[in-house]
Formats: C-alpha cells, structure tokens, sequence
C-alpha cells in the first residue's frame, strides 16, 4: 500500500503515520526527517537545507525528489510505504507521479487530515512542551514566528495538492480534529473503502504477507471482508471489554476469597468434627480398659 498524508504541520500527519507504520507494517517517508538526519549529518543536501528549514521555507523541489526516489528503492520500501510532508508542492506531485510510473508503482490513496488553523499553534505547543518533558531536542521551527511561516507555505505552496488530487479520484479527507484514534479509525475506514487495505488489518502489527495479499486480494472479497471488520471490535472496545473483565474480577474477589475462607472454615470444622471423634473413642477404649482391669480384679479377689 502507497499512501499520502496531507496536512499542515500540527495536523497530526506524524502522529498517523507512525500509527499505521504499526498498523499495516509499511514504512514512513518523512522528508523533513530525512532532511533533519542530513543537516545533523552535515550532508551536502543537509547544508543547502538547513537555513530554509529553520526559516519555515521550502527545500527545492529537485532536493526533496531525490530524497524520496532514492528512499523508495529502499527494500524496506518494497512493501508499501507512506509518505509524510511530501509531496508539497505541484511540481513535486507531478514527479512523484512520474518517478511511480517509471517504477511501476500505484498510489492508493491521498489523506487530507484537514484541521482548524486556529487549533495548530495550541498543538505545536503541546508538542514541545511534551518533547521538553522527555528531554527530548525540540525542533528549530517548532516555534510561533516560523510557525505561521510554515502556514503560509502549506497554504501557498501544498493546498493545491488538494484540487491536484480531488481532479486524480486519489483524495480522501478527513477530520484531523477528532481524538487520535477516531482519526486513525477513520483512516483505516477509507482505506478499506478504497481496498487499499484487507479487512483482518485491524491488529497491531502486520508483517510483509499479510499486506502482499492485501494488495492481491480480489475486489468482491475484499468488499465482503470490509463489512465484516466493521463489525469486528475496534482496538478501543476491545479494551474497554478487557477493562470491565479486570473490573469484574476486581468485583468478584472478595466473593471468591468469602468461598475460599468458607471452604476453609468447613475444612477446619471436619478436622475439629474429627479430632473430637477421636478423643470420644480415645475416651471410650480408654472406659474399656479400666473397666476390665476393675473386672480383673473383682475376678481374682
Ligand atoms: P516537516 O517535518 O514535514 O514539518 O518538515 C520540516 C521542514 O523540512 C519544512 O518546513 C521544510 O523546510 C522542509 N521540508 C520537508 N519536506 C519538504 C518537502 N517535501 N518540500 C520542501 N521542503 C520540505
């Protein structure tokens, strides 16, 4: 499975991407963590990159083309992949249809998150504020001022990708503002819609067969599969059902350790029952005895 993830920064792209890395066992293809890995390398790419990066402008499109061509021919990449912040711009959406075309390779789908603008500087903050939380290095433009730069690139430069990709039947969009697994929910949805994906996709982590029979499985029965998993508990039910499993246990504890202590108590109440037997026929022998010996004697006397 080929896919792209649109979106403004903030919207979340990142946050899916890794999710249906899990999801569907195919890779992520960020460019601007590639283009991060080269200017921390000190590449060649990395020096030319590294200034337009933390002013929130765009790498040339000839750059990031190269990047992604020479990654997708990657075997990792061979199983599918999904690309996210890239392509930005229409002339890199149009090399990217060229260089699938030449290896012959079909994209399955285009994922508009779509979100509120006004929501993306809150989200932005969060992240840092997290990413400082793990002691983790915060991005350069991760910051208001080149923030609202980026937006205007994503606004300028990659909203046509959305009227390039409506024109291509390729666009699916989604609410970017719903919780995050609503979102990889709804995801997973289109892309089983679209047949992109196989039905029994819901799990964890999925290895390289399951996506290769994906791919060949026949439209009729992917559609008749799809049915089925919707019908199957989503990840978040199956939780809640183990969460009320664990709470019933929690429940029913006490009753258990009232049945055990019961069982207890009658086991100590049979022992008691016959330890008293015991000391009754210790009682009596011992009344049998004396009772001869006084027989004994009055016979002797
Ligand atoms: P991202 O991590 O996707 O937000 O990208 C960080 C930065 O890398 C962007 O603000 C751009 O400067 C650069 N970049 C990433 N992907 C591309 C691309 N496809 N075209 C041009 N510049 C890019």
């Amino acid at each position: 499975m080929r896919i792209i993830l649109l979106g403004p920064p903030g919207s979340g792209k990142g946050t899916q991407a890794q999710l249906l890395v899990q999801r569907y066992g195919i890779v992520q293809l960020s460019t601007g963590e590639m283009l991060r890995a080269a200017v921390a390398a000190g590449t060649p790419v990395g020096l030319k990159a590294k200034e337009i990066m933390a002013s929130g402008g765009l790498v040339p499109d000839d750059v990031v083309v190269g990047i992604i061509s020479d990654r997708i021919d990657q075997p990792d990449a061979k199983n599918g992949f999904i690309l996210d912040g890239f392509p930005r711009t229409v002339p890199q959406a149009e090399a990217l249809d060229e260089l699938l075309k030449h290896k012959h390779l079909k994209l399955d789908a285009v994922i508009e998150l779509r979100v509120n603008e006004s929501a993306l500087l809150n989200r932005v903050e969060t992240r840092v504020a997290q990413m400082r939380e793990r002691g983790e290095e915060v991005r350069l433009d991760d910051t208001p001022e080149v923030l609202t730069k980026r937006l205007a690139s994503y606004r300028n430069q990659t909203e046509p990708l959305i009227h390039y990709y409506s024109e291509r039947r390729k666009l699916s969009t989604i609410d970017g503002m719903m919780a995050i697994d609503e979102v990889t929910r709804a995801i997973h949805r289109q892309l089983l819609a679209l047949g992109a994906v196989e039905p029994k996709s819901h799990g964890k982590t999925h290895g390289k067969t399951r996506a290769r029979s994906a791919a060949k499985a026949a439209p009729a029965k992917k559609a008749k599969a799809a049915t089925k998993s919707a019908k199957k508990p989503t990840k978040t039910a199956k939780k809640a059902a183990k969460s009320r499993k664990a709470a019933k246990k929690t429940v029913t504890g006490p009753k258990k350790a009232a049945k055990k202590t019961g069982k207890k108590a009658v086991k100590k109440a049979g022992k008691k029952k016959a330890a008293k037997k015991t000391a009754k026929k210790a009682v009596k022998k011992g009344a049998k005895k004396a009772a001869k010996k006084v027989t004994k004697k009055r016979a002797k006397r």
